[in-house]
C-alpha cells in the first residue's frame, strides 16, 4: 500500500522492528514479509484441518480455522483501506490470530487450560503469539518467524497482567492501560464479523440451525425479508447467501461510518495518540446490539446444540486423555517433545498436542489407546 494513502494515525511503518536484526526487505513491506512468513509456517497449513465450529470430517464445505482467516483477512482488508490504514498490517495480523487454536475448537482450547490448571493454564491467544515467537522451527538464526512488533502486538488481543508482564514489551500496553493500533482494533473485529456471518452460513447449510430460529435475530431477519420481496422465487441457498452478504455489508459500513465518527471525535494525530484514546474502531449502539442478539441466538441454537455438545464432549475426553497418559509417561512422546526437565514437561506436552489437527488428535489418541493400533 503506497505511504501516502495512510491516514496520519495508521501504522506507517514498524517502529519498533523485530527481535532479532534483519536487512530490511527488497521489493516488498515488512508487514508483506510477514505475512509472507505465516502463509508459508507450518501452523498455518495445519488451521485447514481445525475445526471452528465443525469437526473437518462432518463435510467438505464446512468453514475451517484456515477459510476463517482468510475471511477475516478479507473482511479487514477491505475497511483497512476505506480508513486508510495500513492493509498490510491487518492481513498480516488476520492470517495469524488463530495460529495457536487447538485441535476441536473451543472444546478442545476449554479442555487443555484445565489440564494445565496447575502449570500456568492454556491460552490460544497466548498460544498464536508463542507460535510465531518460538514454535516454528524454519529459519537459521532465529526460533519462531521474528515477526515485527506491531504483527506480534495485534496477534495478543487479551492477555492477563501476571502474563502482560513475563512478555515483554509486547505484554506493555497491558500493564500500561494503552491501546493497539487501529490496525489491531480492526483485525480483532473483522474476526468477529466474519465468524458471527460464516456461522450462520454453515449452521443453516448443517441443518443445525433453522430460518425460523434466526427470525428472532433483527439482523437476520430484516436482510431476509428484503431478499424475499426482491426474489420471490430464488432458491434457499441463494437466499440464505444473498442475506448473509447484505449481513456483512451492514456489519461493515457500520464498523466504517462509526469508526470515521470516533476518530473525528478523538482526532488522533499519530499511533501514540491512538494508544492513549480509547478502542475507535467500534460498531454504533444500535448495530452492537443487533450484533449481540445474533451471537446470543448462535450461543442457544448453534454452539450448545446436542450434535455439537456430543462432539464437544468427545474432544474434551481425547485432548485430556492424551494429556495424562503423555504426564504419566513422557517416553511416550515424539523425540523432539521429550522433556529435558520436569518443569518444562506440561507445557512441551501442551504446545504438542495445540499443535494437533482434529484428525491428527484423533489417530494419536488411537494408537495410544487402541489396543489394536501399533
Ligand atoms: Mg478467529
Amino acid at each position: 500500500m503506497a505511504e501516502e494513502s495512510l491516514a496520519p494515525y495508521a501504522v506507517r511503518a514498524s517502529l519498533r522492528g523485530r527481535r532479532i536484526n534483519e536487512s530490511a526487505p527488497t521489493g516488498r513491506s515488512e508487514f508483506q514479509r510477514d505475512r509472507d512468513r505465516i502463509i508459508h509456517s507450518a501452523a498455518f497449513r495445519r488451521l485447514e484441518y481445525k475445526t471452528q465450529v465443525f469437526v473437518n470430517h462432518e463435510g467438505d464445505l464446512f468453514r475451517t480455522r484456515l477459510t476463517h482467516s482468510i475471511e477475516v483477512a478479507q473482511i479487514g482488508r477491505s475497511i483497512a483501506r476505506r480508513l486508510g490504514l495500513n492493509e498490510d498490517l491487518v492481513e498480516a495480523i488476520s492470517l495469524a490470530h488463530d495460529l495457536g487454536h487447538t485441535p476441536f475448537g473451543h472444546a478442545g482450547q476449554e479442555a487443555l487450560n484445565e489440564c494445565m490448571k496447575e502449570h500456568g493454564g492454556f491460552e490460544h491467544n497466548l498460544q498464536s503469539l508463542r507460535v510465531v515467537d518460538v514454535l516454528e522451527e524454519k529459519y537459521a538464526a532465529f526460533d519462531g518467524l521474528n515477526l515485527c512488533f506491531e504483527t506480534r502486538e495485534g496477534i495478543l488481543k487479551h492477555c492477563s497482567p501476571s502474563n502482560a508482564a513475563e512478555l515483554g514489551e509486547v505484554g506493555e500496553r497491558f500493564l500500561n492501560d494503552l491501546r493497539p493500533s487501529l490496525e489491531a482494533q480492526l483485525a480483532n473485529l473483522a474476526d468477529e464479523i466474519a465468524y458471527n456471518n460464516h456461522d450462520v452460513d454453515d449452521g443453516l447449510r448443517s441443518g443445525l440451525l433453522t430460518l425460523d430460529q434466526l427470525s428472532s435475530v433483527r439482523l437476520f431477519s430484516e436482510h431476509l425479508n428484503e431478499v424475499r420481496k426482491a426474489f420471490p422465487n430464488l432458491a434457499e441457498r441463494r437466499v440464505v447467501h444473498e442475506t448473509v452478504r447484505r449481513m456483512i455489508n451492514a456489519l461493515v459500513t457500520d464498523l466504517i461510518e462509526q469508526t470515521e465518527a470516533n476518530i473525528k471525535r478523538n482526532s488522533p494525530k499519530s499511533l501514540e495518540d491512538v494508544r492513549a484514546a480509547p478502542p475507535l474502531v467500534a460498531f454504533s449502539p444500535e448495530m452492537y446490539e443487533k450484533n449481540r442478539e445474533l451471537k446470543s441466538v448462535l450461543r442457544t441454537q448453534l454452539y450448545r446444540h446436542y450434535r455439537v455438545m456430543r462432539m464437544s464432549a468427545k474432544a474434551r475426553r481425547i485432548i485430556s486423555d492424551l494429556f495424562r497418559a503423555f504426564m504419566d509417561d513422557s517416553r511416550l512422546l515424539p523425540p523432539q517433545f521429550i522433556p529435558q526437565s520436569e518443569q518444562s514437561k506440561s507445557r512441551l506436552i501442551s504446545d504438542y498436542i495445540a499443535g494437533m489437527t482434529d484428525r491428527y488428535a484423533i489417530r494419536e489418541h488411537r494408537r495410544i489407546f487402541a489396543v489394536e493400533e501399533i
